[in-house]
């Protein structure tokens, strides 16, 4: 990768320097530290300061006061000529594509990037800024000024009693520095509530996103979400609200965390299953919020449904169980399971990643469309199937309740687990039932045997899962932890 043309870009800026290196070591009476590798001279422009002009070489405030025998580094005058150590070449200026993260606005990303909202609005052709949508691809111009991104800086929202001193002693970064990566001409300015200030190398400030007042954090995973897989929703109240949700027309179980004693009615956390038939597209995520006083605030953020490519399969059913195929048993037995899947029990018993429940490799995979021996009715797969020899032990995949545990006439023996938080997992098809409604139990307890019960044409576990209602992958919580 390293080409000729790059060593002699290289060169050519080591013999530029040369010069004019002698003559500001002359000026400074040639007491600054001789530099180490290579060196440029930048001529300080109108609006520039020494942290962009840092950024910008990919070095340091410190580096560039030490190398010029700058004592205070907020002051730096239009035309002087500053000797930048240890120059790291990189190319300012390039278009890149940068994926939109949820809570992210046009706002924010134009100032992650070091550039405007205009500028980001014309270069990708955005004239409604409020349509950005979690998961978007734009285009930005990494530091359009010549500036590099803010990838270690933090965004923090002014609270009320805030003054720049106790947020200079707050994240242990002086005044100067905090003035001068947020742009201000002094900086012993009053700072309003809600305000935004960049507090440079300090991302735990709080991160790029544009939030109401009353939230001080919010993350949802993962957008964009493919068809028939879930959405974690988390986030931190200032102050205790009841929130209450919509994703798709359906409500979102949310549920205090309880976990951290020192925020326990503050930090909130739900999971949303997306229907494997929802039509792909962009959908707002609703919440709503109201506070002790009955004032009632909405926060919204576009969700971005992807298709999730799932093949199409016809399943032969033989003669023998053809009766099980009945309308009325169908409909009957899925009512019973859908009762049982649609709480939203407060404790959280899943946190890790869930284990898989069988030792078998996956046979049919979920979300599979589906038409069944000579009807046309398209449904689709709602689980993952677990081949192996009738049995097997099936293995809960994470903590709960047992819910339901009996001999069903499709699902043949059944056993559904709460995970709490309206998360629901089932098994279908066992030769044996190893637990009973009301037990509670942990990760990797065995609940029953691989069979061939029920509708089902040779042995094998189907596994599924229910998030809010809604049937989704289980095998997307075996790969990332949720919320
Ligand atoms: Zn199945």
């Amino acid at each position: 990768m390293f080409s000729f043309r790059k060593i002699s870009f290289l060169f050519s800026i080591f013999l530029l320097i040369t010069l004019p290196l002698t003559s500001v070591r002359a000026q400074d009476g040639g007491q600054g530290k001789p530099p180490d590798g290579t060196s440029t001279i930048h001529v300080v422009q109108r609006g520039e300061n020494l942290f962009r002009i840092a950024q910008q070489y990919g070095t340091t405030v410190e580096a560039i006061a030490q190398a010029n025998n700058i004592t205070d580094t907020r002051f730096i005058e239009v035309g002087q000529r500053l000797l930048i150590p240890n120059v790291q070449v990189d190319t300012p200026g390039v278009t890149t594509t940068y994926v939109v993260q949820p809570g992210e606005s046009l706002r924010t990303i134009a100032l992650k990037y070091h550039s405007t909202l205009d500028s980001l609005a014309t270069l990708n052709d955005i004239t409604q800024p409020t349509t950005l949508y979690a998961g978007q691809t734009i285009t930005v111009r990494q530091g359009s000024d010549g500036i590099e991104p803010l990838t270690d800086a933090g965004l923090y929202v002014v609270q009320a009693g805030d003054t720049i001193y106790r947020l200079a002693a707050k994240f242990g970064v002086s005044i100067g520095d905090i003035a001068v990566v947020n742009d201000w001409s002094l900086p012993t300015r009053t700072l309003w509530p809600g305000e935004w200030v960049v507090i440079p190398n300090h991302p735990q400030a709080g991160p790029f996103v544009e939030l109401p007042d009353f939230l001080s954090d919010f993350h949802i995973q993962t957008v964009p979400v493919i068809q028939g897989e879930s959405i974690g929703l988390r986030f931190t109240l200032r102050q205790p609200m009841q929130v209450t949700g919509t994703f798709i027309d359906r409500p979102i179980n949310l549920d205090m965390d309880t976990t951290d004693p020192n925020t326990p009615t503050l930090n909130m956390g739900g999971v949303i299953g997306v229907h494997a038939f929802t039509t792909p597209g962009v959908y707002p995520l609703t919440l709503i919020f109201t506070d002790a006083n009955g004032v009632v605030s909405t926060y919204q953020v576009r969700v971005s449904v992807l298709d999730g490519g799932y093949s199409q399969e016809n399943i032969d059913v033989p003669d023998e169980r053809q009766d099980l195929l009945d309308s009325a048993t169908v409909q009957g037995e899925l009512d019973k399971v859908i009762a049982v899947v649609s709480g939203n029990s407060p404790i959280r018993y899943f946190g890790d990643l869930l284990a898989l429940p069988a030792p078998g490799s996956v046979t049919s995979a979920f979300g599979t469309r589906r038409t069944y021996a000579d009807s046309t009715t398209l449904s689709f797969h709602g689980g993952a199937d677990f081949g192996g020899a009738v049995g097997t032990p099936i293995y809960a995949p994470a903590g709960g309740v047992v819910v339901l545990a009996e001999q069903l006439n499709v699902r043949g023996n059944a056993v559904i687990i709460d995970h709490g938080w309206g998360v629901y997992t089932g098994y279908w098809h066992m030769s044996e039932l190893f637990v009973e409604v009301g037990q509670a139990v942990n990760k990797g307890l065995p609940i029953g045997a691989l069979g061939n019960t029920g509708l089902s044409t040779g042995a094998h576990l189907h596994w599924e899962m229910w998030v809010g209602g809604v049937q989704v992958n289980p095998i997307q919580w075996a790969q990332q932890t949720f919320p």
